[in-house]
């Protein structure tokens, strides 16, 4: 089975830390490698986290404030001279071309990779194969921000044992698959008999908004959430002036949204006990895990 795991590269706000970097998650998921928001250092963040920036296949920048893309250029420049052979796909704001432009280009370096810009204008599908989807809803942070969701279809799983007792072998199990019901020795199967539905995985990553129901709607029932909590509750204030949302809040849209794992991300740099935004979550999310620069989840069975 292919690896599909979250790697935290950095959790700070705008401002880092000794402790936390600028944001940026890496999703390992079906041979791909699905970066979010690389602000400032993310290059670097690899090699700490012993993970080869090459097996990024896609970018995706949240907005355009520095701590979720001044890592981009770099990234770029890297992929560059480990002369990556596969193309590297950019989602952003379609809006900000100009701020996307500038970072891509802003230093020299001979561009022998193949970069496919998706600006992104409108909300909903972005973009589906067989292995999943992509949805972006824009947030509430005062200039354009999008969450993300990423889906993996449903798969129908046979039960062995079932197959085996109901004598649905070779092909036939395939044109079961195909036709939903079966007639074997005079015998009517039907697909559900042998088989149940296994729930593709999901994440959504919802940074820098106030709390809003685009971010609960892109969380339903999602395996992982990835969520900004730059303030605790305490500070609320400065959450609502600057658009931004409490570890309660973050709590809160895990719950309604029915999510299964809610990952704490974007610290203001002003706390340095962690412990108090998972006690603050937990109250209300008990399965909270807070981010720290190079934790690993694992996506939940
Ligand atoms: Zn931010
Ligand atoms: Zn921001």
């Amino acid at each position: 089975m292919s690896l599909k795991d979250v790697v935290i590269l950095g959790c700070s706000s705008q401002q880092p830390t000794r402790m936390r970097n600028h944001g940026a998650y890496l999703v390992r998921w079906n041979e791909e490698g699905l970066l979010f928001d690389p602000g400032e250092g993310t290059q670097r963040q690899f090699i700490f986290a012993n993970i080869s920036p090459t097996c990024v296949t896609r970018i995706f920048v949240s907005h355009f404030h520095g701590d979720h893309c001044l890592g981009l250029g770099s990234m770029f420049m890297r992929l560059n001279l480990d002369k990556i052979s596969h193309p590297v796909i950019c989602y952003y704001p379609g809006n900000y071309k100009k701020n996307f432009d500038c970072l891509r280009y802003g230093c020299i370096y001979h561009e022998n990779i193949k970069i496919i810009e998706k600006p992104v204008f409108k909300e909903n599908l972005i973009y589906q194969d067989e292995k999943f989807k992509i949805e972006a809803r824009f947030l509430k942070h005062g200039i354009d921000n999008i969450g993300w969701r990423i889906t993996e279809p449903d798969k129908i799983k046979f039960k062995k044992e079932l197959l085996k007792k109901y004598n649905v072998k070779g092909p036939n199990v395939k044109r079961l698959e195909k036709e939903k019901k079966i007639e074997i020795e005079g015998k009517k199967i039907k697909l559900e008999d042998v088989s149940y539905l296994k729930k593709g995985d999901s994440i959504a990553v919802v940074i820098d908004t106030k709390k809003c129901n685009e971010a609960v709607e892109l969380a339903k029932n999602a395996k992982i959430l990835i969520c900004e909590s730059t303030y605790l509750e305490k500070d609320k204030h400065l959450a609502l002036k600057y658009m931004h949302m409490t570890a309660k809040q973050a709590a809160e849209i895990a719950l309604e949204a029915q999510v299964d794992t809610l990952i704490l991300t974007h610290f203001s740099a002003r706390y340095l006990d962690m412990e108090a935004f998972e006690k603050e979550a937990k109250k209300i999310f008990p399965n909270t895990i807070i981010a720290e620069d190079f934790k690993r989840v694992n996506f939940p069975k």
